[in-house]
Order: C-alpha cells, then structure tokens, then sequence
C-alpha cells in the first residue's frame, strides 16, 4: 500500500510534542511492513532544512482568498528517516521559525493542506490511503470529497488520527473564501457550533477516525472540548491505537545523548552514572531519590498545580528527595517553578525550556517520572521513562491508563486517580517508600526496560484499519 501522511510536525524535522515523535515513526514501521508510507509537512526555518539535501519535486502557486503564493515542494533525498520526506515550502506563511503560534496559523495551514492537495491531484499514480493528523490537516478529508479541483481524488480512503481532540483550529464563516470552490450545500461538513471546526470536519468526512489510546477513545465520549456528541455519532468508524515509541531512537543502550550508555543488564550501574552527571549540572544530591517532570507547562498536564505539589514535597520530605523539571509554557508557572530554585537550591532545579538531549538525559538518570496528566491522550513520557528503567508516577487517565499498572495491582508502576495536589503528594510518598526497597525498584527496572512498546504492532493495526 501507498500510505501518505499529513502532518503539522515530524520528528526530527519540527517536533513540539508527542505528534512529532509519532510521524516520525509510524511511516517508517510501515515501511517495513512492505509498504511506502511517505510524509508530507510544512517547511520551517528548522535546523533540518538547512544541513540536508533536497530536491524540488514541484513548483507551483497557491491561492489562498485574494491572494496568491509561490509553493515549492521539496523531497528530502537519503530517505534520511526511513522513508520519503517531502516539505512544503510557501514563502510568507510557512517558511517561520516555530511550528505554531502565529496570528495567521489559520492561514498557514489552510494553504499548506491546498498546496499538498494541488501536487498530488497531478501525479499520475494515486496513493492507497491518504492519513491526516489532527486539525492542522482535518481539512483534507472535507476538501477530497466536497472541492471540484479533488474530485478525481475523491475515491481514495482518508484516516484521521486525533493526538488531542482539546486543540481544534476552529475559526469564523468570514474566512470562508479561502477555501476551494464546493458546493455550498454541504457546507455542514465543515461547520461545528457556528465555526469553521477543522477537527469536526475531518470527524465528518474521514473514511475512519483514530485515537491514540483506547482509553482517550472511551473518555473523549464524555470530555472533548465540546465534540462529544459528534464522536458519539461517529462511533461506529471510530477506533483507539495505542501509540508505540522508536526504538531506534529511544534505546538507552544506543542512545548517543546519554552520559552512559546501559542495557538490561547493567541498568544500575548505567543509570548511576547519568544521574551522577544530571546531579552535577543541577546542583542535585544523587545520593537521593530524584524525582522529575518533562513537558508542556499546560493545564492539560496539571502544570499548573506542579509549584504546590514540589513545595510540600520538599517540605515534607525534610531534604531527602531531588526533583528536576524540564519544560515550557505558561509563563506564571514558568515563574512559579523557577521561584522554587531560590528556597530549594541542591535540592530542587528547573530548565525551563526545550531541550531534546536534556530530555534523554532525564529519561535515563531519574528515579521516577512524574505525569500527573488532567487529559493524555496517549502519552509518551512514560514509555520513555519505562525504557529507560525510570519508574513512572501517572494519573489513571487516557494512555497512561493503558500503559501503567500500579504496584499494588502487581505492576511497576505508581498510579494516583485526580489531578490534586493531594493524590499526587501521596504518589510521591508511595514511591519514596519504594525507593527504600532498593532489591525491589532494581527488580522493576530490570521488567520494566523489557516491557516491548515499540511500533511494530501498532503500525500492523493502522495497516489492518487502512484495508478494512
Ligand atoms: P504532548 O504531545 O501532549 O506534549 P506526549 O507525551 O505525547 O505529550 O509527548 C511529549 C514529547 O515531547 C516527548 O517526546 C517529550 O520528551 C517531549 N518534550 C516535551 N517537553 C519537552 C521539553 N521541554 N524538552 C524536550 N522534550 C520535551
């Protein structure tokens, strides 16, 4: 099968969060499942569009409402990443430092879904299956089936894949213009609520409609930012994927970030020595347990509770634990986690920021990893974390739900049930006390590096979908 993916971010071209890691991976595990899974993103002003080598594939223009932009579409050429990259270039749009984030990302993203869908409608091959991820690419779907320039097109089954039914890129009627030509009576495929709901309509039209979880598929039925009963309409196409993770690139025995390299077997001594050298940049105590949090300062992460809940852990635990975070986002807890380092110095530290090594680093020199998530859709921190022998601390929700069993439920892992400071103080405490059991935590993570979610079956159960 000929597999192409849309996608707003693509490890290691532009990554934000958990969707870039997954089209990162997922074409290429197709790929070697015997089918040519290709990428098709944005070109950004990322460090990977300047140190490789392209080709042009295609020239052309886009028109986006009044206005028309020069398109170039690139093929990258050593299928560097195992398999066929190709990135869209729209001067004045796309061609911006950061992913999102700008006041016309309406725009931007509208016009990279035409531009895509303008090259491809002249190949003289189709593709087998056309896979869109999130909203940035939830037009597509609608645009196959509804715009007269796709008709042709309109044969070839679409999959929409929803990372995070919160964000949804709606926008208002008055930008409707920028649309292709359809015809207007089917203009309640594109709408939700008196919006332009990109999310919604891919919900709509796709010919199936994933989630990353079968968890977050259940919860999104009850809590979807206004799309439930949509999603309770579309059941019936609607299926949950637990995401894998690259073991090509997250394997602590391999893994060219760490300060050691360790396997299975020598778990310990490996581990020690990256929380040695964590410690020593942090200004950490490694004789103690550390404790840490990696990822976007968001609501949805419980972030915003994190200052309380690292005050009354050090509080409490009068000098006997380490906690380190790494993140970025909401400015006030930005500030808030910062503040701690002044009270806490040696025994409490922030980088706050994006730092893909630190991240690896982390992955492998911490005693436990802290997800005290309010909605996860999937979740990949705390497959990371079991790789890399780091006991995971999570909330019962989504795909942190489906990947880690409690201890006392004869798991590895420790699991609280609310977003409170309360029930994650208490999942600190828990895991305190394992840590003093040091033949047992050995133990747990000598299982838990074992424990095998890689993307080989996953990508099989996108394949079984596409042809079902
Ligand atoms: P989400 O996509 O909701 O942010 P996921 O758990 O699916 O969450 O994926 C998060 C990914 O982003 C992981 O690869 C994680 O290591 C990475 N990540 C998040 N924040 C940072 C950061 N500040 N620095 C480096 N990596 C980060």
């Amino acid at each position: 099968m000929e597999i192409i993916h849309f996608s707003a971010e693509c490890y290691p071209v532009a990554k934000v969060g958990g969707l870039g890691d997954v089209v990162g991976a997922l074409p290429k595990y197709q790929n070697k499942l015997g089918h040519v899974a290709k990428v098709v993103m944005p070109a950004y002003n990322t460090k990977f569009l300047f140190e490789n080598e392209f080709e042009v594939v295609y020239d052309g223009w886009v028109r986006l409402g009044y206005n028309n932009y020069p398109v170039r579409i690139f093929r990258e050429r050593t299928n560097k990443l195992g398999f066929d990259l190709f990135l869209v270039h729209i001067a004045g749009l796309l061609d911006r430092d950061k992913v999102y984030g700008y006041d016309d990302d309406t725009e931007r993203f509208i016009a990279f879904q035409i531009a895509s869908l303008d090259w491809i409608a002249q190949w003289e091959h189709k593709p087998n299956v056309i896979h869109c991820h999130d909203h940035h690419t939830g037009l597509i779907p609608f645009m196959l089936s509804n715009c007269q320039d796709y008709r042709h097109l309109s044969y070839i089954p679409t999959v929409l894949t929803i990372h995070n039914a919160q964000y949804q890129g709606q926008f208002g009627w008055d930008k409707l213009h920028y649309l292709p030509v359809y015809d207007l009576r089917n203009s309640s495929k594109l709408d939700w609520n008196s919006s332009i709901n990109p999310l919604a309509s891919a919900i709509k039209c796709a010919w199936r409609v994933t989630t990353v979880s079968p968890s977050y598929l259940e919860e999104i039925s009850y809590k979807a930012a206004g799309l439930e009963s949509l999603l309770a309409q579309e059941r019936g196409k609607c299926a949950g994927i637990l995401n894998g993770i690259d073991n090509e690139v997250w394997t602590p025995q391999k893994d060219p970030m760490l300060s050691k390299a360790f396997n299975n077997r020598t778990v310990e001594s490996g581990k020690k020595a990256n929380k040695d050298a964590l410690c020593n940049i942090f200004n950490l105590d490694s004789t103690k347990p550390l404790y840490t949090f990696i990822g976007r300062l968001v609501g949805e992460k419980g972030a915003d509770l994190l200052p309380d809940i690292f005050w009354n852990a050090l509080q409490q635990s009068d000098g006997e634990i380490n906690i380190l975070v790494l993140g970025s986002g909401d400015p006030h807890v930005e500030d808030r986690l910062n503040e701690i380092t002044q009270h806490y110095a040696g025994k409490y530290n922030a980088y706050i920021g994006y730092n893909e090594a630190l991240s690896h680093q982390i992955y492998a020199g911490a005693d436990f990893l802290l997800m005290p998530s309010r909605v996860e859709p999937c979740g990949l921190n705390q497959m990371y974390a079991l790789r890399y022998g780091t006991i995971p601390i999570v909330r019962r929700i989504g795909g942190l739900k489906d990947t880690v069993t409690d201890i006392g439920d004869g798991g590895f892992g420790i699991c609280h049930d609310q977003t409170t400071v309360w029930d994650v103080g208490d999942a600190i405490g828990r895991a305190y006390n394992l840590y003093q059991d040091q033949k047992r935590v050995k133990e747990i993570r000598k299982f838990i590096m074992n424990l095998d979610h890689s993307w080989d079956r996953a990508a099989q159960q996108y394949v079984d979908l596409y042809q079902m």
